[in-house]
Formats: C-alpha cells, sequence, structure tokens
C-alpha cells in the first residue's frame, strides 16, 4: 500500500510540475487526463499498482452506490406499506367508532361507549400522527435517493479504462459543437470498435476482455495530443474528440492509431497473455457551416465504421469515402 501511495505522489507531482509549467488550467477532469498520460509513461509496475487499485475502488463505491440505492428502494416500498396499513387502520377505528355510536339498546352501555370513544379517539389521534410522520421519512428518502442518483451522475470517468465515459463526451461534444457554430472551427471524432472482440472474450475469457479494454484506455491515452478527448463510447467502442482537427488530419491521427495497435501487443496485468488486437475505424467532421448535429455527426462516423468492417475490419475508412 506504501508503493502505492509513493508512486502516485510521484507522478502527481510530474503532473502538476507539468500544468504549472505549461499554463493549463486546474481543472479536476483536465488534472486526471494528464495524470494518465504521466502513469502511461511509467514503468509497468506502477501502471499496474495504479490500475489495480483504481478498479478495486471504483468498484467498492459502484458497489456501495448499488447497495445505497437498493436499501433506499426497499425502505421507500416498506414506508409505502406501512403508510396503507396505518391508513385502513385508522378507517377501520372509524367504522368500530360507528357501529358503537349506533348501539342503543341497553342504556348500561352508554358511560363504556363513551369511555371507549375517548380511547379510540386517542388511538386515532396517534395514528395520525405516525401517518404524518412516515410521510416526512417517505419524503426524506425521497431526497436522499435523488441525491445519490445526482452523485453517480455526475461520474465522468469510466471506471474500467479510466477514459471519459460516455456522459462526459456527450459534454463536451456539446462545447465542442457550440464552439464551432460560434468561430466557425470544426473538430472531428474517430468511432473506434474492437474487431472480432467477441472472439477475445470466448478465446480467453472475460476477465482478459476487460484487460484489453484497459490496455486500449492506457494505449489511446498515451498516443493522442493532450488537447485530444479519447472516451469509452460503449462495450468495444470508444470516440476519440479531436477539437480543431480536419478530416484530413483526423484520418491521420486515425492510421497512427490503428498501425501501432496492428503492429504492437496489449497486455495488463490481471492478463496471462498479452494479445494483439485490430481495430476498425470510422472518421467524421463536424463542418462549421451545416446545419447538423451531434447526432448526425456521430451516425456518419457510424457508417464509415460500418464500411470499414465490410471493407474487412483492421482498416480506417472516413465518411468522405462513403
Ligand atoms: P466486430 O469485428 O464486427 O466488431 O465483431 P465483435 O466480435 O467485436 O462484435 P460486437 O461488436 O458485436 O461484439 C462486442 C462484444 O464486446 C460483445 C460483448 O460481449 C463484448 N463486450 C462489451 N462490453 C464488454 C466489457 O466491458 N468487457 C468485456 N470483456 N467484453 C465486453
Ligand atoms: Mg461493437
Ligand atoms: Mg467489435
Amino acid at each position: 500500500m506504501e508503493r502505492f501511495y509513493l508512486t502516485v505522489a510521484r507522478v502527481a507531482k510530474q503532473t502538476l510540475h507539468h500544468m504549472v509549467e505549461h499554463r493549463i488550467p486546474m481543472l479536476p477532469d483536465v488534472y486526471s487526463r494528464h495524470f494518465y498520460r504521466y502513469l502511461s509513461a511509467c514503468d509497468q509496475d506502477s501502471q499496474h499498482l495504479i490500475e489495480e487499485q483504481q478498479e478495486s475502488d471504483s468498484q467498492e463505491a459502484g458497489d456501495q452506490q448499488k447497495q445505497g440505492l437498493s436499501i433506499m428502494q426497499e425502505l421507500l416500498e416498506m414506508i409505502n406499506k406501512l403508510d396503507q396499513v396505518t391508513g385502513n387502520h385508522s378507517e377501520s377505528l372509524d367504522n368500530h367508532l360507528l357501529k358503537l355510536k349506533d348501539t342503543e339498546e341497553i342504556d348500561d352501555l352508554n358511560q363504556l361507549k363513551n369511555e371507549i370513544t375517548g380511547e379510540l379517539s386517542l388511538v386515532i389521534a396517534n395514528n395520525n400522527e405516525i401517518h404524518s410522520n412516515i410521510l416526512d421519512a417517505q419524503e426524506t428518502v425521497k431526497r436522499l435517493q435523488d441525491k445519490m442518483e445526482e452523485v453517480a451522475d455526475m461520474a465522468t470517468i469510466d471506471a474500467l479504462t479510466g477514459l471519459y465515459n460516455r456522459r462526459a463526451l456527450f459534454s463536451r461534444l456539446t462545447e465542442e459543437y457550440s464552439r464551432a457554430r460560434r468561430y466557425g472551427q470544426g473538430f472531428s471524432i474517430l468511432l473506434i470498435d474492437i474487431d472480432d472482440f467477441k472472439k477475445i472474450n470466448d478465446e480467453h475469457g472475460h476477465q482478459v476482455g476487460d484487460g484489453i479494454l484497459r490496455g486500449l484506455g492506457a494505449f489511446l491515452r498515451q498516443i493522442l495530443r493532450d488537447s485530444d478527448f479519447p472516451s469509452r463510447y460503449g462495450g468495444e467502442e470508444f470516440i476519440c474528440l479531436l477539437p480543431s482537427t480536419d478530416l484530413m488530419q483526423a484520418s491521420q491521427a486515425g492510421e497512427k492509431i490503428r498501425k501501432q495497435l496492428a503492429t504492437s501487443k496489449l497486455s495488463s496485468k490481471k492478463m496471462a497473455v498479452s494479445l494483439q488486437i485490430t481495430v476498425s475505424i470510422g472518421a467524421a467532421t463536424l463542418n462549421a457551416n451545416e446545419d447538423e448535429d451531434i447526432d448526425t455527426l456521430i451516425k456518419r462516423a457510424d457508417d464509415a465504421l460500418y464500411q470499414a468492417k465490410r471493407n474487412g475490419k483492421n482498416q480506417l475508412v472516413n465518411e468522405s469515402e462513403l
């Protein structure tokens, strides 16, 4: 554990030094990107040490979050039931009271009836108080549940790969989109999909599959520029957002990624083997002067990716070739 802290401290120091020196804004997500960049440059042991800790921490946090949410859900259901029960109880007490009030045959019962009526009124009052307490508790639990969901939504880093997650990607795409509209400066995206990933899972197991995803995450962070934005779009699909980059430059960057992957092996400590993978890539550019939205841009990259797969995989197709 001590080695872990020392390694983190060393990488953190290098990261901060680099950010101050280059006047890079000290924002949490920018910091984490640079941190991972320095980590990629570290020796393999240090990388594995931090990868492992990060994985177990985020799994733990995720498990806690899930447990918390399910407890909240249970509690809400329980309170709902309790509310129904006390509501019915109060109703049935009311009915008994009515019946007692209707009994007129035996005069002696009058005294008793009054007493019971008084007592029952008390029970109803208590019951009403419980009812109102339950409503309060219900509201509190609902607030807590909303809060926890809010916290979960705020996460921007994908736990497995350490890349930005889908939520962070769309927020950055929206930002880049309005910048493109305002200043006429377009940007490009690379949609990357691992070839025959199912086979890797089938042949080597899901753990190795996960290791490959982690390895690809580290590879993308290391190969792309500081200003680029690599993210995990879904299962084994990644989107790299390249600001101020035209289609030709983006295709060159994508080709570099594809070639390097096709000629080297990915590994992660948990994998007994290091494997060579290939990827197919679709490249598309947002044209700042045309009226189009983010979904259309992704759709065009997806069409290009589909074409790359049809052409035989392990290749890049850009939208102008469609
Ligand atoms: P293609 O070359 O056409 O892309 O073939 P493919 O086998 O990669 O096909 P497809 O994209 O349909 O399959 C993706 C597989 O990725 C299916 C799913 O089991 C696996 N996968 C998705 N997310 C994860 C993950 O987090 N970990 C692991 N190990 N596998 C995942
Ligand atoms: Mg896929
Ligand atoms: Mg695939």
